[in-house]
């Protein structure tokens, strides 16, 4: 079978997430055969290399050998069972270590990201339900947020392409200022643009903690609102305000957990813990969906009664699976043995000076870079830009998928030297074949990640 056959195929009988599908009428699918380190192979034996770690879930390259070796090791044994009534030996090792690692000791799991925000949202609510705070009922985001596309999920995620079609049937949240850096006036850096949000968010909690359940965050990097990066001050501003007002504090580091910002988990930079962290993507390298929301006693102690009706009750089917479990596991793991974190600082020294021309390029704009995320904007007046960059860089063997105007490169860690260099020189004549030559489409397309 050839590209042309599934793709034929698909375009036929699947529906593609977060696509509008007649594109594909001229703009083809890329059908993928195989995956190999960074590289993913398309039927006709062109090879891509993904930049973007398929959606950021990938850490250690495709078709890793101790992930695999570990699954097929677990298949052996017991692949799934239902985790009310019943436990296995995979989650509770990992809830072990993730407790160990994130000093929160109860781990609660869903499927995928948007499932585990949904989680902190509705134990936090109930929280303070159970605890003589009911009128704490609503939540606070920050501007240009993700945090799922679910109902609840997309109640805090501050998109207007995802959210407008859905709005009657979302629950109005409060929109707090986003700290990005790219937000500095005049004389100001980043650290003075986050002590400015933080200033807008105690307005927002002086004005309504009474009425509010929690704050939710995407520590460090707004992934979604085009790799926004902030400074760590924000993070222990919020948390201090968090707790003077009486809010919980939320960290959705589903994009940027595991390594992605350069310590384990983004609030590390900040030395704060949250009273949820919201986990997914990475958690099993990229290999199956596994989400997991870990807590403190505090919120554990609310729910631990004799009535059933005071208990989380909340589940799904693949709740805790075992075999994403035992994968989950197996990262763990390659991030001890391997010393992945003192690695990537290697890798991020190694890479800076390949990139210098990049942030020299006249076209581009806050170059910028956080442990293993690199990103820039793009000055240019095509509307279309997202597209043709994602479609000229295809050709040249790279998956990028600009934000809008962003181009970030967001690669497996086990990416080498030559590989980032070869994505170097194919940015760069891509952007010199788009921007400046003053064709190409005005009419603006909404950002899409
Ligand atoms: C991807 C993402 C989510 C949603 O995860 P899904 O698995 O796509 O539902 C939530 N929050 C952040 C910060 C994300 O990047």
């Amino acid at each position: 079978m050839h590209n042309a056959d599934w793709l034929a195929r698909s375009t036929r009988a699947v529906w593609h997430p977060c696509t509008q599908m007649q594109r594909h009428e001229t703009f083809p699918l890329i059908p993928i055969a195989r995956g190999e380190g960074v590289w993913l192979v398309d039927f006709d034996g062109k090879r891509y290399l993904d930049a973007v770690s398929s959606w950021w879930v990938n850490l250690f390259g495709h078709g890793h050998p101790r992930i695999n070796a570990a699954l097929v090791d677990q298949l052996g044994q017991l692949e799934h069972v239902m985790l009310a009534g019943f436990t296995h030996q995979p989650v509770v090792e990992l809830s072990e270590r993730l407790g160990a690692l994130t000093g929160l000791g109860h781990a609660f799991y869903g499927s995928d990201g948007a499932s585990a925000t949904e989680i902190a949202l509705k134990m936090s609510f109930q929280f303070w339900q159970q605890t003589g705070h009911p009128g704490k009922t609503r939540f606070i985001h920050l501007a240009h947020s993700y945090h799922g596309e679910t109902l609840g999920a997309l109640a805090v995620t501050d998109v207007p392409l995802f959210r407008q079609t859905y709005a009657p049937l979302l629950n109005a949240a409060l929109s707090a200022p986003s700290p990005d850096a790219r937000l500095a006036g005049p004389g100001e850096d980043g650290e003075a643009v986050a002590r400015r949000a933080a200033a807008g968010l105690e307005a927002l909690l002086a004005a309504h903690a009474g009425q509010v359940a929690a704050l939710i965050v995407e520590p460090l990097v707004q992934g979604a609102a085009g790799m926004a990066m902030y400074h760590p001050v924000y993070l222990s501003e919020a948390r201090r305000l968090c707790h003077q007002y009486g809010v919980h504090l939320i960290a959705d580091e589903i994009a940027v957990g595991f390594g992605r910002t350069g310590t384990l988990f983004a609030c590390e930079q900040a030395g704060i813990r949250a009273d949820f962290l919201c986990l997914s993507k990475g958690i099993t390298g990229g290999y199956l969906p596994l989400s997991c929301v870990l807590t403190t006693d505090e919120v554990y102690a609310a729910f631990y009664h004799a009535d059933i009706r005071r208990g989380f009750l909340h589940s799904h089917s693949y709740t805790g699976n075992a075999l994403a479990c035992r994968a989950a596991l197996a990262v763990l793991d390659i991030f001890a043995e391997d010393d992945i974190l003192a690695r990537n600082r290697g890798k991020a020294a190694e890479f800076a000076p390949l990139l210098a021309p990049l942030q020299a390029h006249p076209a581009v704009r806050h170059f910028r870079q956080q442990g293993m995320i690199w990103a820039f904007d793009v000055d240019t007046a095509r509307g279309d830009f997202a597209l043709a960059f994602f479609r000229d860089m295809l050709e040249q063997g790279c998956l990028v998928r600009p934000i809008g105007q962003t181009v970030y490169f967001m690669p497996p860690y086990v990416i080498e030297a030559e590989q980032m260099a070869m994505l170097v020189a194919a940015t760069l004549r891509t952007l010199d074949a788009l921007v400046g030559e003053g064709e190409g489409s005005a009419l603006a397309e909404p950002a899409v990640p």
